[in-house]
């Protein structure tokens, strides 16, 4: 019988580690025998590069552009480490279009060639989308049930939680007309005072969990110039068994909740609240 696949979507503020964190996550999953398709959302293109051991994957966006409507499945997905399937959807040249369209064109693109059909038996699609707010091209994986479970990275940081509570905020609408909901927030620690217990009120105060706690480690950093997750380069570290602790989080998730967005007023008192507490 076929599997259903879990359709998984990281959204949180630029740079604050949801490439990273993905990737790592997969990479967790992969060794618990899952498999995973990640498809990158981001005109970047840099969501698939340590699975892949390089930027070694041409978006679909450019596959299209150089090589006309005539693509198949091979040329757009590629096997990464732990035998995941890596898609980049790319952008548009800077400064020409709409960013987002490159994620609707790649998913409609993915879903005509076959890639979620149940002979590939997937267990996981994972989209990596960038930025902190859910509107255009962006929200796409999470309008029309592309993506039901979406993660939330942030930390104690107070952009990285007031773009968290926005992106809640997009979630309350799609998730009106749709299946879309929030499994919880990923904190990935920037070392922030009392980040923990703060990250975990805000995740109770959105009505939602915080699933996992990511310590902050230059681990992170030597595996990447090798260009790989952490847990392809050095398996015994203790942020390889990290990323192994969110991979089975989220693997044994089962709350998934349409969140309950602060006002700014909320949000403030919660970053003074633990900000400034010792
Ligand atoms: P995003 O995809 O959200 O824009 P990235 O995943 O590219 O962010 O992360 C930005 C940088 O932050 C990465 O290059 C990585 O080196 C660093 N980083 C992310 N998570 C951690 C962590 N837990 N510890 C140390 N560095 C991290
Ligand atoms: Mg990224």
């Amino acid at each position: 019988m076929a599997k259903k696949m879990r359709k998984v979507a990281i959204y949180g503020k630029g740079g604050i580690g949801k490439s990273t964190t993905t990737q790592n996550t997969v990479a967790g999953l992969a060794q618990m025998g899952r498999q995973v398709m990640v498809v990158g959302c981001d005109p970047k293109a840099d969501s698939t590069r340590l699975l892949l051991g390089g930027l070694a994957q041409k978006s679909v966006l450019d596959t299209l552009r150089e090589e006309g409507e005539d693509v198949e499945l091979s040329d757009i997905r590629k096997k990464g480490y732990g035998n995941t399937w890596c898609v980049e959807s790319g952008g548009p040249e800077p400064g020409v279009g709409c960013a987002g369209r490159g994620i609707i064109t790649s998913i409609n693109m993915l879903e005509s060639l076959g890639a979620y059909e149940e002979s590939e038996d997937l267990d996981y699609a994972f989209y990596d989308v960038l930025g902190d707010v859910v509107c255009g091209g962006f929200a796409m994986p999470i309008r029309d049930g592309k993506a039901e479970e979406i993660y939330i990275v942030c930390s104690g940081e107070m952009m990285a939680m007031y773009a968290a509570n926005n992106i809640c905020k997009g979630i309350v609408k799609f998730a009106q007309s749709g299946s879309v909901r929030l499994g919880g927030l990923i904190c990935n620690s920037r070392a922030v005072d009392n980040e923990k217990e703060m990250i975990e009120e805000l995740a109770k105060k959105l009505g939602t969990q915080m699933i996992f706690f990511v310590p902050r480690d230059n681990d992170v950093q030597r595996a990447e110039i090798n260009r790989k997750t952490v847990l392809e380069w050095d398996d015994k570290v203790p942020q390889a068994e990290a990323y192994r602790g969110l991979a089975k989080a989220i693997d044994g998730n089962e709350s998934f909740v349409v969140p309950t967005p602060l006002d700014i007023e909320e949000l403030e008192k919660l970053l003074m609240e633990y900000g400034l507490m010792n």
